[in-house]
């Protein structure tokens, strides 16, 4: 009976050991994938909008959607800091690339939104803003992205013509930027919105702002 009951023991002992094992494997595992952002290719951001200094030694591209939910909380929530932490410093510039993952209310956006950018570029990254503003909070699925929509946001620009945005928009002027957009979505393997690269490396959770933070300083030690 005694010696049973200490087998029975070094048994737990060493199931628990297993355990521990393999518990501290998965913690470095993911460890090292958290520090470790996937290289894509260096991005060209030729023609796409720029927020920042033009020689900033820091890119940082997202790839974005104004129709994804999650594309407007990250605007809320780590854009704004990135902006002040980085980009008004001069260390990062910002571009933004459209994906079109939620159809035509994702094209329309980006047709209008390059329309902006190529007539209007002062006031692109306002006009952005204000369409990821104009996304509803709730049943985002449903249909909001319209022209009567989008020029009634662009009614807050007195910059803007009125006119041309609708005829760009019905004649789908800026559709060679959005295809070009399309291009670098399937040459970067985009899969989600938002897709959050920085000098080539592609962020593993693009919420996670200490992670964008040591990005930003290990690619600004690089750029050195
Ligand atoms: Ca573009």
């Amino acid at each position: 009976m005694k010696q049973n009951k200490n087998s029975n023991m070094k048994f737990a002992v060493v199931l628990t050991l297993v355990a521990v094992v393999i518990l501290a494997a998965v913690v470095v595992f993911s460890n090292k994938q958290e520090a470790l952002p996937t290289e894509v290719t260096q991005i060209d951001i030729t023609g796409q909008p720029l927020l920042g200094e033009k020689n900033a030694p820091v890119t940082i591209v997202e790839f974005g959607d104004f129709k994804c939910p999650a594309c407007k909380a990250w605007g809320e929530m780590i854009y704004p800091k990135l902006v002040n932490d980085y980009i008004e410093t001069g260390t990062v510039k910002f571009s933004f690339v459209n994906v079109l993952f939620h159809g035509k209310e994702s094209t329309l956006g980006s047709i209008a939104a390059e329309s902006v950018f190529e007539r209007n570029p002062d006031v692109y990254w306002d006009f952005h803003q204000a369409l990821f503003d104009a996304q509803p909070t709730e049943n985002h699925d449903a249909q909001w992205i319209t022209p009567e929509k989008i020029l009634e946001i662009a009614s807050g620009f007195p910059e803007i013509d009125q006119k041309l945005l609708k005829e760009d928009m019905e004649q789908q002027s800026t559709m060679e930027s959005v295809k070009l957009d399309e291009d670098l979505v399937r040459e970067v393997g985009v899969s989600l919105t938002p897709t959050i690269v920085i000098n080539g490396k592609m962020m593993e959770d693009p919420f996670d702002y200490e992670a964008i933070k040591k990005a930003i300083d290990q690619a600004t030690k690089d750029e050195d």
